[in-house]
This record gives C-alpha cells, structure tokens and sequence, in this order.
C-alpha cells in the first residue's frame, strides 16, 4: 500500500521489470542488492588515500589546535567535539558484512556495536590523545543511542581514546530528533569549542540539520565554506550519511529499486 501511494503506477511497473531482470537472485532470496555500497566499502578498506585523507584531517586538527593554543588566552577551559562514526571510530566491517549477507541497515547494528569491535580511524587516537595532553577537553557527540552506550565507552577505552566517561561520551536521548544542536550549544556554555570534527556536515551546524535537499546542502556548504579546515574538520565517509538521506529526500520508505532510480536520476551528465 505504500508503494502504490508514493509512487507512479507506470514507475512501478517499469521498477518491477527492472528487478526482475537484473536482480533476480538477490530478490529471490529476499536479500537486498548492496552493490552499489560496494566500492565505497572498498574505498574506505583499501585505499591509502583513504587514511591519508584522515592522517591529513588529523594533522589539519593539530595545526588548529596548536595555533589557538599559542594565540590567545582563554578563560573558558577549551574543547573539541569530535562526531564518532566513521570519525574516530571505523564501522566498515559492519557495511561489509551487510554487503556479503545481502541485508540494510539497521539489521545487526547494536549487536555490532555492543561487540566494541570498531578499529579506529587513523589518525584520531593520536590526535585526541594530544589534545587531551594539552588540558584540552575531547566531546564525543553521537547519534548512538543508550543502548548503545556501555559497547561505545567500552571500545573508545579500548582503542585509547581519552577521558571517556559520563560527561564527555555525548549519546543521543531525543527519539523524535537526531540533531545535535543542543548537546554542541551545552558544551560551549562551558568550554570554548576550538573544534568540531565529523563525517557528516549535520556534525558542524544546525543549518546543515536543516539543509534536506540535495540543492540546500551544497548551498550551505557554500555559506559557510570559511569554517572548513579552521573551524570544521572533515573525514571522509563515502558509505553513508545524510548526503544520502539527501538523494532519497529523506524517506526511508523507498524500496531498493526506487532508491536506484533516485541515484540514477541525480546523476549529470
Ligand atoms: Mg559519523
């Protein structure tokens, strides 16, 4: 019933035919056709420019960190806020895995996480070690939920992260919002944030929270392109993030099919 609401009838006559032609064991087997993950699991696997590209954001933080440092005095304590997926802590594995096993997210997603088998994104132990070294205060701000909790605090310790605890691991508590807005507004209340670092614009500011289309993401961007690389530190994430929720506007209702002809659609020529 869904499907008939949101889309054409000829559109979904025209999806059928297409799954039915080119996906004919995956559906078969009820498994969801992953293929188009694939090469950005790789690229986050098994590129070098994957970690220099995160050695270089690491590095950028340093140079960033040590400049505020030097400059000026502050009489608030500093921070720096860093995101945790695919920021400082490497999921791949997990999109691997639904890869291999034909499945979505969010299928086996707390159970990963409770394993605390995340590796860590190069770079960041390294950096956030120093930062911490520096009396500087490290926030980890994320969208993981309470659940959740116990296995993120386990494997940031377990990695060496510093200081994770109560006050500093930042989980979401909002079912009804992701955003993380307030929780980065009660940490500047108390700390001169000298930094934010993510995969995700939605990690910097909430006018990328309430950028959701495609064409108001990349202005945004454009507005406020002075905070990259002196404020705002990017890593790279390829596999996932509201970039995507972007191409599909946001409704996670989509079958498989019609999220390809999203991607299709959006690509120019
Ligand atoms: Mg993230």
């Amino acid at each position: 019933m869904i499907i008939v609401r949101l889309i054409r009838p000829r559109t979904l006559v025209v999806s059928a035919l297409v799954a039915l032609c080119f996906a004919p064991s995956a559906l078969a087997q009820g498994k969801v056709d992953n293929s188009n993950l694939e090469n950005a699991v790789l690229w986050q696997q098994a590129s070098g420019e994957r970690n220099a590209l995160s050695y270089q954001a690491f590095t950028l933080a340093r140079m960033l960190l040590d400049r505020d440092l030097r400059s000026r005095r502050s009489r608030m304590r500093r921070a720096v806020i860093v995101d945790v997926d695919e920021t400082v802590l490497d999921n791949s594995p997990y999109e691997a895995r639904l890869i291999k096993e034909g499945k979505s997210y969010p299928v086996g997603w707390t159970d990963w996480i409770n394993s605390a088998k995340c590796t860590a994104v190069p770079g960041a132990v390294e950096f956030l070690n120093y930062a911490n070294s520096r009396g500087v205060r490290v926030f980890y701000v994320t969208n993981r939920k309470l659940i959740e909790k116990d296995g993120t605090a386990k494997n940031l310790t377990k990695l060496g992260f510093p200081r994770v605890n109560d006050e500093t691991l930042v989980i979401r508590t909002d079912d009804k919002s992701d955003s993380k807005e307030s929780r980065r507004n009660a940490i500047s209340a108390r700390y001169r944030v000298v930094l934010l670092m993510g995969d995700d614009l939605n990690d910097f500011s909430d006018v990328f929270e309430k950028s959701r289309t495609i064409a108001s993401r990349l202005a945004a961007t454009e507005e406020l392109k002075a905070k990259f690389g002196t404020r705002f530190v990017v890593l790279p994430n390829p596999m996932y993030g509201n970039w995507e929720n972007s191409l599909y506007e946001y409704n996670f209702k989509l079958t498989p099919e019609q999220k390809a002809e999203k991607r299709r659609a959006t690509l120019k020529d």
